[in-house]
């Protein structure tokens, strides 16, 4: 057995951070340190306001990193009957005793990484912007940083983990690296690909359905293997940790990820022939997905995927088939990113459509910007593509809110913007809100782009298909018509269908209540029955 006393994990970001959490709350005895060179994320995970928002991820960090003085107890029974307090809630049925603090956060990487008996590696590794492959190739520049870094400083022997989402064959990269710096001493890799999903990071980290590890088929591999497995199997089943090849287990990642969202693909292709025939997508879905061989999971129609993972994931697998020479193989895959852009493209055009095709003089507004509800990640929200042909019709103003995002985070993923429409920002029509109402205020559309539950009972004003009021003075190019303000829900069922939605609660939600105070019912201009 190998002992691991210490471990480094290098990157300290939605994935780093929540992991090293996890692992550090269940293995007391050892030491696990996060380094970043961001300093300002790495004071953020060392204060009270964490760098990222997942549900129960402060109690685990404030246990694993402050430690506790009394040790706690948490029966199921106690959790049934909600007595716990957050972090045995989080912890469920585990008996703590009092601990020590053995998960810090660092910028101090070379110092770390010298001491460390394992390295888990969770670096960023988006999709090449430049350069051969750019736009489909992963960007590995970060992922071969923190190896050259480990190269270096690594003590030998020391067991370097993937967990970042890297293209087949990374193990070979990193072992030419280690090779290149210290040849002949020997670093066990494995691979350790992380399926959480934000917004559910700390339960899915809790309750993984699968841990997979793969290694080397020589003994230091599976003996790096079997000391990984060892620290998961302090609270993951056995049965759920598959030791697997290496190269299958890189691979396993990407092929997750694209058979997801593949699915969502798949449920916005036939959305749109809904849309010309009169049948409801949501009826469809929930019919196929009680065949259980399908299943009823991503199978929702809508804007289609965003967030960090799958478009990039997807983009290497078409890169990946294509250098090996399957270009079928590639074309197949693109084709899901290809109706994923259609999606938001036929929305956006739908709404321009229906605001009588131009946006001058307009208001509208976006509630929601995050690439799905419960969490702050603002990265590859589906709300930019909506935003950039938006823009092109010159709107007055577009108004967005979002309750966890912050106004930061939003405003960096809008510099994309900045270049393409230099005339009208930062000074221009976009505007970040606090305030939902505000946002609504005198606008002539209202789109719901994320499915916060906050926005959940949504009633929308006007269905899109119906003409849309204009008044007597409009002269197009200024002006508001707030007689004339349309709710776009997200559900592209919705959308198409000229049919309101009934709320299935009674309407407390915010939008409910925005759609009472602020906002009239239009009065139809035209027959439009
Ligand atoms: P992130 O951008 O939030 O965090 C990465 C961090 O690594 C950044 O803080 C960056 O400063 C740091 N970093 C980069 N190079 C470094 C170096 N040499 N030394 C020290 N720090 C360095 O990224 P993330 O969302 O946590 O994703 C990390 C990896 O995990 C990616 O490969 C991603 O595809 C994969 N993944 C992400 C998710 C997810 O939901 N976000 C889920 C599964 C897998």
């Amino acid at each position: 057995n190998v002992p691991i006393r210490n471990i480094c994990c290098i990157g300290a970001g939605y994935v780093g951070g929540p992991t090293a959490a996890v692992i550090a709350l269940h293995n007391p005895h050892v030491r696990v340190t996060v380094v970043d060179r961001d300093q300002k994320r790495i004071d953020a995970w060392n204060g009270r306001h964490l760098p990222i928002h997942e549900p129960g991820l402060v109690d685990v960090v404030r246990l694993a990193r402050d430690g506790s003085s009394e040790g706690r107890r948490a029966s199921s029974d106690q959790a049934e009957a909600g007595a716990m307090d957050g972090a045995s809630r989080i912890i469920g049925t585990v008996v703590e005793s009092a601990r020590m603090p053995n998960l810090f956060f660092s910028t101090a990487c070379v110092e770390t990484i010298g001491q460390a008996d394992m390295c888990l590696i969770s670096v960023n590794t988006p999709t090449k912007l430049r350069g051969v492959g750019s736009g489909r190739a992963t960007d590995m520049a970060a992922f071969e940083g923190a190896c050259r870094d480990i190269a270096i400083h690594a003590k030998a022997g020391t067991i370097l983990v993937e967990k970042s989402t890297v293209p087949c064959k990374t193990g070979q990269l990193i072992k030419d690296i280690m090779e290149a710096h210290r040849p002949g001493v020997v670093f066990p890799i494995l691979s350790n690909p992380e399926f959480l999903s934000e917004g559910t990071a700390v339960r899915d980290l809790m309750h993984p359905d699968r841990v997979v590890i793969g290694c080397e088929s020589t003994i230091s591999g599976h003996r790096a293997a079997a000391a990984l497995a060892n620290l998961y199997a302090t609270w993951v089943p056995r049965s759920r940790i598959a030791p697997i090849n290496i190269w299958s287990s890189e691979l396993c990642k990407l092929a997750a990820n694209a058979m997801l969202a593949q699915r969502i693909s798949s449920i916005n292709s036939i959305s749109a022939i809904c849309e010309r025939t009169g049948a409801d997508v949501s009826e469809i879905a929930k019919s196929v997905g009680m065949d259980p061989r399908i299943g009823p999971q991503f199978l929702k129609a809508g804007l289609g995927f965003g967030g960090s993972c799958f478009r990039k994931d997807i983009a290497s697998l078409t890169y990946l088939s294509e250098s090996i020479g399957l270009p079928e193989v590639a074309a197949y895959w693109q084709q899901v990113l290809t109706m994923n852009d259609f999606q938001r493209d036929r929305f956006a055009r739908h709404v321009i459509a229906t605001l009588n095709n131009s946006l001058r003089g307009k208001k509208i507004t976006i509630l929601g910007y995050a690439f799905k509800k419960n969490t702050g990640d603002a990265r590859e929200s589906p709300a930019l593509d909506v935003l950039r042909i938006l823009l092109e019709e010159g709107p007055r103003r577009i108004s967005i809110y979002d309750p966890l995002c912050s106004v930061s985070d939003i405003k960096r993923e809008l510099t994309v913007l900045e270049a393409e429409y230099a005339a009208c920002m930062p000074d221009g029509p976009i505007e970040i809100v606090s305030d939902p109402y505000v946002a609504c205020t005198d606008s002539n559309a209202v789109l719901v782009l994320t499915d916060w539950d906050m926005f959940k009972n949504t009633k929308p004003i006007a269905a899109l298909s119906k003409p849309v009021a204009m008044p007597e003075t409009y002269d197009g190019t200024t002006g508001t018509t707030p007689n004339d303000i349309l709710h776009v829900n997200l559900h592209m069922e919705q959308l198409a269908i000229n049919k309101p939605s009934k709320p299935s609660v009674p309407p407390t939600s915010l939008l409910a209540e925005l759609a009472s105070r602020l906002i009239p019912e239009p009065t139809c201009p035209v027959d439009c029955a």
